[in-house]
């Protein structure tokens, strides 16, 4: 137990750990005021730049109106409204599944989905760099977790040769410090053949992968029955608040009987929800393909100009784009001199990210012009040498 709590803190500031937080003052684009300070933002998972839309405060606003501000109750109580039930429908509609279930964050949708369906005697197979609301649930649940080697087919299939009976197979879909995907038709391959299901969360995928914008499923073109439990967040790409699990109907309606993390909680605010629903509908249409094509634009900037000026990248495709450091110091000193020219960018350290693999978390937005991400660059280019 933690008694001695300014020994533990002095502890955590000598490992170079010690995390504070800055207070954002106003937000206009990527150009925000911080501690007083301008600067631009490379650190927000807002990747389409939704949160700011004029058609999502006009829906909150309206949403106001009409609904009370929060939803006063749990969903099994009184708290489970029209405007939540119709975001649901959208929801299961938007990422083609049967049903889909709201919770109160991701981090509560992974904690509930783990801990209600295994138990001990399970086995719940992970990647290594899995969220840590997913290993969460895990040690919640009292199965057996094992991880696996990071995106490593090999390490997988023999986990799973090994597991003695039911398997839950847990990934993220867009690694959320790396950026990569996970290889999920080889994982839908392996989880076809045995006594396994497959569960995907899409946090940093939905919005901004897939034609509609539909996630990593989408992209991979995978139907239910290939990843049969689905979650996705609503506070990154959609720019709202919340999260979400799709799936066949007696999944979903299982999960509103058994996730202790849904049941013994307030619903969302309504009025987020209706504000979502407009979210949804901009990132089905053709904003959203702007948005999506604009992003692509910036990574494919980004990267190619990051490779002429010798720096180098993580194999990563996605908006988040790392630049590995190793050492938690270095990485944070880094970041506090990129912070000195007005560029806000995350040092990652453990154990957000392995021992040894400090990174800088540069993530693009389809609000950021091409002069921002020279002025990254720019600054990049000087605090590297
Ligand atoms: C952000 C994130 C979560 C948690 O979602 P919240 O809605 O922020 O609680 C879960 N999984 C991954 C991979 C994430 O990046």
């Amino acid at each position: 137990m933690l008694t001695d709590f300014n020994a533990e803190l002095a502890l955590q500031q000598q490992q170079g750990l010690y995390r504070r937080r800055r207070i954002v003052e106003a937000v206009s684009g990527v150009e925000l005021i911080v501690d007083g300070k301008p600067c631009l933002n490379f650190c927000s998972n807002d990747y389409l730049g939704l949160s700011q839309h004029p058609q999502l405060k006009a829906a909150l606003q309206h949403a106001v109106s009409q609904y009370p501000l929060g939803s006063g109750s749990a969903h099994l109580i009184c708290g489970h409204s029209h405007a939540h039930h119709a975001l649901e429908e959208e929801l299961a509609a938007f990422t083609g599944r049967e049903k889909a279930v709201l919770f109160s964050t991701g981090y509560m949708a992974n904690v509930g989905v783990i801990s209600a369906l295994c138990e001990r005697g399970d086995w719940v197979l992970q990647d290594r760099l899995n969220h840590a609301s997913l290993l969460d649930g895990a040690l919640l649940s009292k199965a057996r977790l094992q991880r696996y080697r990071h995106r490593n087919m090999a390490d997988l299939k023999a986990k799973l040769s090994k597991a003695p009976g039911d398997v839950l197979l847990v990934s993220d879909g867009v690694f959320s410090m790396d950026g990569d995907l996970a290889p999920l038709p080889e994982m839908v391959g392996l989880t076809n053949t045995r006594n396994s299901l497959l569960m995907i969360d899409d946090a940093h995928g939905m919005a901004v992968l897939g034609r509609t914008g539909a996630g990593v499923v989408e992209h991979f073109e995978l139907a239910q029955q290939d990843v049969p439990i689905l979650m996705g967040t609503l506070g990154k790409g959609f720019g709202c608040f919340g999260a979400f699990v799709a799936g066949s109907e007696a999944l979903i309606e299982l999960l509103i009987q058994k996730a202790r993390s849904y049941i013994y909680t307030t619903a969302l605010p309504p009025t987020v929800c209706e504000a979502t629903r407009v979210s949804l509908r901009l990132v089905q249409g053709e904003i959203g393909a702007d948005k999506r094509a604009i992003l692509q634009q910036n990574i494919a900037y980004f990267k190619q100009s990051a490779r002429q000026i010798g720096l180098s990248l993580m194999p990563s495709d996605t908006a988040i784009q790392p630049l590995l450091i190793g050492d938690s110091q270095q990485a944070l000193a880094i970041s506090q001199q990129l912070w000195a020219r007005g560029l806000w960018v995350s040092a990652i350290r453990p154990p957000t990210v392995p021992k040894g693999q400090a990174r800088l978390r540069i993530t693009l937005s389809a609000l950021h012009q091409t002069q921002h991400i020279d002025t990254l660059l720019d600054a990049l280019a000087h605090c590297l040498q």
